[in-house]
């Protein structure tokens, strides 16, 4: 996908703009424009990759996950908070730029049925 046709290239080059969390020469976590809990914001590489399908670099998963963790020690989440990479069609990915999801402020029930 060329880069400027991406929206979220476009927030990470600061084209579109965004309410930006954490920044560092790899990442960028920004709040999220429709928040599913009070603090929900999106990690993503600076550099596109379409999804974490793709993701073939372990220096850059390395940074993405731990910017999540920093993005939820910056927002105080000591109670809990969640990640979530949604991933290609039946994962409920919407926006074709890898990002993930860091949710919390609240309690957010559980996602996996227990057994
Ligand atoms: P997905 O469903 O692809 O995992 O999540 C995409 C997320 O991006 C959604 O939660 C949506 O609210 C968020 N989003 C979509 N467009 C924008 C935007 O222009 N700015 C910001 N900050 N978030 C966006
Ligand atoms: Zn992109």
């Amino acid at each position: 996908m060329p880069a400027m046709s991406c929206l979220f290239c476009r927030i990470a080059a600061g084209e579109i703009p965004s309410q930006t969390v954490l920044a560092t020469e790899h990442v960028l976590a920004f709040r999220d424009i429709h928040p599913q809990a009070p603090s929900h914001a999106l990690v993503i590489p600076r550099r596109h990759v379409d999804s974490l399908w793709e993701l073939l670099d372990r220096e850059l998963a390395g940074h993405l996950l731990l910017a999540a963790a920093e993005v939820a020690r910056l927002e105080r989440l000591e109670q809990g908070w969640r990640l979530i990479a949604n991933t290609r069609e039946h994962g409920g990915q919407e926006v074709g730029h890898l990002h993930l999801h860091v949710l919390g402020g609240r309690a957010l029930g559980r996602m996996l049925a227990k057994p």
